[in-house]
Protein backbone atom coordinates (compact mmCIF):
# COMPACT_ATOMS: atom_id res chain seq x y z
CA UNK A 1 0.00 0.00 0.00
CA UNK A 2 1.64 3.29 1.34
CA UNK A 3 5.44 1.93 1.33
CA UNK A 4 4.90 0.64 -1.89
CA UNK A 5 3.74 4.21 -3.10
CA UNK A 6 6.37 5.97 -1.49
CA UNK A 7 9.08 3.48 -3.15
CA UNK A 8 7.74 3.71 -6.41
CA UNK A 9 11.07 4.91 -7.79
CA UNK A 10 13.44 2.79 -6.57
CA UNK A 11 11.23 0.30 -7.55
CA UNK A 12 10.25 1.26 -10.93
CA UNK A 13 14.44 1.42 -11.16
CA UNK A 14 15.52 -1.76 -9.68
CA UNK A 15 12.41 -4.13 -9.18
CA UNK A 16 11.43 -3.84 -12.62
CA UNK A 17 14.89 -4.84 -14.15
CA UNK A 18 15.50 -7.62 -11.65
CA UNK A 19 11.60 -8.72 -12.61
CA UNK A 20 12.77 -8.27 -16.21
CA UNK A 21 15.46 -10.46 -15.45
CA UNK A 22 13.80 -13.14 -13.91
CA UNK A 23 11.31 -13.31 -16.48
CA UNK A 24 13.83 -14.09 -19.21
CA UNK A 25 14.57 -16.79 -17.50
CA UNK A 26 18.31 -16.54 -18.75
CA UNK A 27 21.40 -18.75 -18.44
CA UNK A 28 23.36 -18.30 -15.51
CA UNK A 29 26.66 -17.23 -17.38
CA UNK A 30 29.08 -14.26 -17.00
CA UNK A 31 26.43 -12.16 -18.65
CA UNK A 32 23.64 -12.45 -16.86
CA UNK A 33 26.17 -11.44 -13.20
CA UNK A 34 27.88 -8.58 -15.26
CA UNK A 35 23.84 -7.41 -15.88
CA UNK A 36 23.08 -8.23 -12.34
CA UNK A 37 26.02 -5.67 -10.92
CA UNK A 38 24.94 -3.03 -12.78
CA UNK A 39 21.30 -3.19 -11.66
CA UNK A 40 22.56 -3.06 -8.16
CA UNK A 41 25.02 -0.17 -9.07
CA UNK A 42 22.45 1.91 -10.03
CA UNK A 43 20.49 1.59 -7.77
CA UNK A 44 23.09 3.05 -5.21
CA UNK A 45 24.40 -0.57 -3.48
CA UNK A 46 27.21 0.58 -4.05
CA UNK A 47 30.55 -1.15 -5.06
CA UNK A 48 31.37 -3.19 -1.79
CA UNK A 49 28.24 -4.54 -1.23
CA UNK A 50 27.63 -5.00 -4.90
CA UNK A 51 30.57 -7.74 -5.14
CA UNK A 52 29.94 -8.93 -1.64
CA UNK A 53 26.79 -9.80 -2.80
CA UNK A 54 27.09 -11.47 -6.46
CA UNK A 55 30.23 -13.49 -5.03
CA UNK A 56 27.89 -14.87 -2.31
CA UNK A 57 25.11 -15.73 -5.20
CA UNK A 58 27.16 -17.26 -7.28
CA UNK A 59 29.02 -19.50 -5.04
CA UNK A 60 25.52 -20.53 -4.16
CA UNK A 61 24.49 -20.82 -7.65
CA UNK A 62 27.31 -23.44 -8.59
CA UNK A 63 26.28 -25.30 -5.34
CA UNK A 64 22.96 -25.25 -6.24
CA UNK A 65 23.51 -26.28 -9.65
CA UNK A 66 21.45 -23.19 -10.57
CA UNK A 67 20.39 -23.02 -14.44
CA UNK A 68 17.85 -20.05 -14.84
CA UNK A 69 17.80 -16.25 -13.87
CA UNK A 70 14.40 -16.42 -11.80
CA UNK A 71 16.11 -18.40 -9.00
CA UNK A 72 19.13 -16.30 -8.81
CA UNK A 73 17.12 -13.31 -8.65
CA UNK A 74 14.58 -15.18 -5.75
CA UNK A 75 17.66 -16.11 -3.65
CA UNK A 76 19.24 -12.35 -4.12
CA UNK A 77 15.78 -11.45 -2.69
CA UNK A 78 15.83 -13.89 0.18
CA UNK A 79 19.50 -12.48 0.38
CA UNK A 80 18.52 -8.93 0.72
CA UNK A 81 16.03 -9.42 3.30
CA UNK A 82 18.53 -11.55 5.58
CA UNK A 83 21.22 -8.78 4.86
CA UNK A 84 18.99 -5.61 6.05
CA UNK A 85 17.53 -7.96 8.97
CA UNK A 86 20.06 -7.00 12.14
CA UNK A 87 19.12 -6.92 15.86
CA UNK A 88 18.19 -4.11 18.03
CA UNK A 89 15.75 -3.00 14.98
CA UNK A 90 13.39 -1.54 17.19
CA UNK A 91 14.17 2.00 19.19
CA UNK A 92 15.33 1.50 22.30
CA UNK A 93 13.39 3.72 25.34
CA UNK A 94 13.40 1.28 27.73
CA UNK A 95 15.03 3.25 30.47
CA UNK A 96 13.15 6.50 31.79
CA UNK A 97 13.53 8.62 30.66
CA UNK A 98 15.34 7.18 27.64
CA UNK A 99 18.03 9.56 25.80
CA UNK A 100 17.63 9.45 22.14
CA UNK A 101 20.79 11.55 20.44
CA UNK A 102 19.94 12.60 16.67
CA UNK A 103 22.89 13.38 14.73
CA UNK A 104 23.39 14.22 10.80
CA UNK A 105 24.34 16.82 8.55
CA UNK A 106 22.14 19.60 7.71
CA UNK A 107 19.24 19.41 5.60
CA UNK A 108 19.47 15.50 6.04
CA UNK A 109 16.20 15.80 7.53
CA UNK A 110 16.79 15.46 10.73
CA UNK A 111 14.26 18.64 12.04
CA UNK A 112 11.16 16.98 10.71
CA UNK A 113 12.26 13.54 11.34
CA UNK A 114 12.62 14.63 15.19
CA UNK A 115 8.65 15.94 14.59
CA UNK A 116 7.87 12.62 13.46
CA UNK A 117 9.48 10.66 15.61
CA UNK A 118 7.75 12.74 19.02
CA UNK A 119 4.53 12.21 16.82
CA UNK A 120 5.34 8.31 16.66
CA UNK A 121 6.09 8.34 20.31
CA UNK A 122 3.37 10.23 21.30
CA UNK A 123 0.92 8.08 20.24
CA UNK A 124 2.19 5.97 21.85
CA UNK A 125 1.08 8.05 25.36
CA UNK A 126 4.94 8.64 25.69
CA UNK A 127 5.44 11.93 27.65
CA UNK A 128 8.17 13.45 25.20
CA UNK A 129 10.96 16.36 25.36
CA UNK A 130 12.46 17.70 22.69
CA UNK A 131 15.79 19.22 23.16
CA UNK A 132 17.12 21.39 20.67
CA UNK A 133 21.21 21.73 21.29
CA UNK A 134 22.00 22.68 17.10
CA UNK A 135 22.36 26.18 19.05
CA UNK A 136 23.97 27.98 15.56
CA UNK A 137 20.65 27.68 13.64
CA UNK A 138 18.31 29.79 14.81
CA UNK A 139 15.58 28.83 11.75
CA UNK A 140 16.30 25.60 12.50
CA UNK A 141 15.55 25.45 16.61
CA UNK A 142 12.08 27.71 15.42
CA UNK A 143 10.71 25.14 13.17
CA UNK A 144 11.62 22.23 15.49
CA UNK A 145 9.84 24.39 18.67
CA UNK A 146 6.89 24.15 15.63
CA UNK A 147 7.05 20.23 15.39
CA UNK A 148 7.05 19.79 19.01
CA UNK A 149 4.20 21.69 19.82
CA UNK A 150 2.22 19.98 16.53
CA UNK A 151 2.99 16.47 18.50
CA UNK A 152 2.38 17.61 21.99
CA UNK A 153 6.03 17.32 23.04
CA UNK A 154 8.26 19.36 25.56
CA UNK A 155 10.55 21.30 24.29
CA UNK A 156 14.07 23.20 25.73
CA UNK A 157 16.29 25.21 23.53
CA UNK A 158 19.37 27.26 24.71
CA UNK A 159 20.00 30.95 23.50
CA UNK A 160 21.64 31.46 19.72
CA UNK A 161 25.22 30.34 19.88
CA UNK A 162 25.75 28.78 23.07
CA UNK A 163 27.34 25.80 24.27
CA UNK A 164 25.25 22.92 22.76
CA UNK A 165 26.50 20.73 25.92
CA UNK A 166 25.11 23.07 28.11
CA UNK A 167 21.66 23.04 26.30
CA UNK A 168 21.43 19.40 26.59
CA UNK A 169 22.38 19.30 30.25
CA UNK A 170 19.61 22.01 30.77
CA UNK A 171 17.32 19.37 28.64
CA UNK A 172 18.24 16.55 30.75
CA UNK A 173 17.69 18.33 34.42
CA UNK A 174 14.06 19.40 32.79
CA UNK A 175 13.48 15.88 31.67
CA UNK A 176 14.31 14.55 34.82
CA UNK A 177 12.13 16.75 36.64
CA UNK A 178 9.16 16.76 34.73
CA UNK A 179 9.01 13.00 34.51
CA UNK A 180 9.86 12.62 30.77
CA UNK A 181 9.86 9.07 29.29
CA UNK A 182 11.85 9.77 26.06
CA UNK A 183 14.03 13.28 25.21
CA UNK A 184 15.06 13.91 21.49
CA UNK A 185 17.84 15.95 21.46
CA UNK A 186 18.91 17.19 17.90
CA UNK A 187 22.35 18.28 17.10
CA UNK A 188 24.44 20.79 14.87
CA UNK A 189 25.05 19.81 11.33
CA UNK A 190 27.56 21.23 10.08
CA UNK A 191 29.86 18.82 8.51
CA UNK A 192 32.79 20.82 10.31
CA UNK A 193 35.94 19.11 10.47
CA UNK A 194 35.99 15.54 11.83
CA UNK A 195 37.91 16.19 15.15
CA UNK A 196 35.41 18.80 15.89
CA UNK A 197 32.24 17.25 15.09
CA UNK A 198 33.84 14.44 17.34
CA UNK A 199 34.98 16.54 20.12
CA UNK A 200 31.15 18.11 20.40
CA UNK A 201 29.63 14.60 20.05
CA UNK A 202 31.44 13.31 22.83
CA UNK A 203 31.42 15.86 25.25
CA UNK A 204 26.96 16.07 24.90
CA UNK A 205 27.69 12.01 25.33
CA UNK A 206 29.61 12.75 28.71
CA UNK A 207 26.83 15.09 29.68
CA UNK A 208 23.98 13.26 29.09
CA UNK A 209 26.22 9.81 30.86
CA UNK A 210 26.57 12.00 33.54
CA UNK A 211 23.43 13.09 34.43
CA UNK A 212 21.72 10.52 33.44
CA UNK A 213 23.82 7.87 34.81
CA UNK A 214 24.07 5.79 31.64
CA UNK A 215 25.10 7.12 27.85
CA UNK A 216 22.22 7.73 25.45
CA UNK A 217 19.94 4.57 24.91
CA UNK A 218 19.90 5.59 21.04
CA UNK A 219 22.40 7.58 18.85
CA UNK A 220 20.68 8.22 15.61
CA UNK A 221 21.63 8.88 12.58
CA UNK A 222 19.12 10.89 9.41
CA UNK A 223 20.78 10.01 6.17
CA UNK A 224 18.94 11.89 3.30
CA UNK A 225 18.26 8.71 0.65
CA UNK A 226 17.97 10.74 -2.29
CA UNK A 227 22.42 11.75 -1.98
CA UNK A 228 22.77 8.12 -2.43
CA UNK A 229 26.72 7.18 -2.24
CA UNK A 230 27.06 10.42 -0.08
CA UNK A 231 24.70 8.96 2.48
CA UNK A 232 26.75 5.80 2.70
CA UNK A 233 30.16 8.25 3.22
CA UNK A 234 28.27 10.66 5.91
CA UNK A 235 27.00 7.33 7.55
CA UNK A 236 30.65 6.17 7.46
CA UNK A 237 31.89 9.56 9.03
CA UNK A 238 29.42 9.61 11.66
CA UNK A 239 29.87 6.21 12.80
CA UNK A 240 33.37 6.54 13.34
CA UNK A 241 32.77 9.65 15.24
CA UNK A 242 30.26 8.63 17.50
CA UNK A 243 28.75 5.17 18.26
CA UNK A 244 25.56 5.25 16.45
CA UNK A 245 23.03 2.40 17.33
CA UNK A 246 20.71 3.21 14.55
CA UNK A 247 20.15 5.11 11.04
CA UNK A 248 17.35 6.82 9.76
CA UNK A 249 17.09 7.03 5.62
CA UNK A 250 14.62 9.75 4.60
CA UNK A 251 12.95 10.91 1.23
CA UNK A 252 12.74 7.55 -0.07
CA UNK A 253 9.23 8.68 -1.71
CA UNK A 254 11.49 10.98 -3.99
CA UNK A 255 14.60 9.03 -5.10
CA UNK A 256 15.29 5.68 -6.97
CA UNK A 257 18.97 5.41 -5.22
CA UNK A 258 16.73 3.17 -2.09
CA UNK A 259 19.34 0.58 -2.36
CA UNK A 260 22.17 2.50 -0.76
CA UNK A 261 20.11 1.66 2.49
CA UNK A 262 21.51 -1.64 1.77
CA UNK A 263 24.61 -0.76 1.78
CA UNK A 264 24.61 1.33 4.92
CA UNK A 265 23.13 -1.81 6.94
CA UNK A 266 26.19 -3.90 4.95
CA UNK A 267 29.12 -1.82 5.51
CA UNK A 268 28.14 -0.06 8.91
CA UNK A 269 26.38 -3.59 10.43
CA UNK A 270 24.54 -0.66 12.60
CA UNK A 271 20.09 -1.41 11.50
CA UNK A 272 18.30 0.93 10.02
CA UNK A 273 15.31 1.94 12.62
CA UNK A 274 12.77 4.03 10.38
CA UNK A 275 12.40 5.26 6.92
CA UNK A 276 10.97 8.48 6.12
CA UNK A 277 8.72 8.39 3.08
CA UNK A 278 7.28 11.80 2.83
CA UNK A 279 7.50 15.33 4.59
CA UNK A 280 4.41 14.65 6.62
CA UNK A 281 3.94 14.10 10.50
CA UNK A 282 3.16 10.81 9.95
CA UNK A 283 5.15 9.84 7.37
CA UNK A 284 7.72 7.46 9.10
CA UNK A 285 7.38 4.14 8.91
CA UNK A 286 9.42 1.32 11.35
CA UNK A 287 11.57 -0.23 9.27
CA UNK A 288 10.68 -3.77 8.32
CA UNK A 289 12.89 -5.66 5.91
CA UNK A 290 10.42 -8.38 4.64
CA UNK A 291 8.06 -4.99 4.12
CA UNK A 292 10.81 -3.20 2.03
CA UNK A 293 11.64 -6.01 -0.09
CA UNK A 294 8.53 -6.73 -0.59
CA UNK A 295 7.54 -3.77 -1.64
CA UNK A 296 10.61 -3.27 -3.92
CA UNK A 297 10.01 -6.69 -5.63
CA UNK A 298 6.04 -7.39 -5.97
P1 LIG B 1 17.46 19.35 8.58
O1 LIG B 1 18.21 20.52 8.02
O2 LIG B 1 18.28 18.12 8.53
O3 LIG B 1 16.87 19.59 9.90
O4 LIG B 1 16.30 19.06 7.52
P2 LIG B 1 14.75 19.40 7.56
O5 LIG B 1 14.06 18.54 8.54
O6 LIG B 1 14.53 20.85 7.64
O7 LIG B 1 14.32 18.82 6.12
C1 LIG B 1 14.84 19.35 4.91
C2 LIG B 1 13.76 19.19 3.84
O8 LIG B 1 13.55 17.78 3.59
C3 LIG B 1 12.41 19.75 4.24
O9 LIG B 1 11.84 20.38 3.12
C4 LIG B 1 11.60 18.51 4.62
O10 LIG B 1 10.22 18.68 4.41
C5 LIG B 1 12.17 17.48 3.68
N1 LIG B 1 12.03 16.10 4.16
C6 LIG B 1 12.42 15.56 5.35
N2 LIG B 1 12.13 14.25 5.41
C7 LIG B 1 11.53 13.93 4.23
C8 LIG B 1 11.01 12.70 3.66
O11 LIG B 1 11.04 11.60 4.24
N3 LIG B 1 10.49 12.80 2.40
C9 LIG B 1 10.45 13.98 1.71
N4 LIG B 1 9.93 13.97 0.48
N5 LIG B 1 10.94 15.12 2.20
C10 LIG B 1 11.46 15.11 3.44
Amino acid sequence: GKLKTALQRTREAFGGELETMALARRPVDDELWDDLEEILLAADFGVPTTVKIVDALKVVAKQDRYETSDQVVSRFRRDVQNFLTLPGMTLNVQAKPAVILVVGVNGSGKTTTIGKLATVLRAQRKKVMVVAADTFRAAAAEQLAVWAQRAGAEYVRGAEGSDPSSVVFDGMTAAKARGIDVVLVDTAGRLQTKTNLMEELKKMRRVIEREMGAPPSETLLVVDGTTGQNALSQAKLFNEATQLTGVIVTKLDSTAKGGVLVGIVDQLTVPVKYIGLGEGQDALAPFDPAQFTRALFE
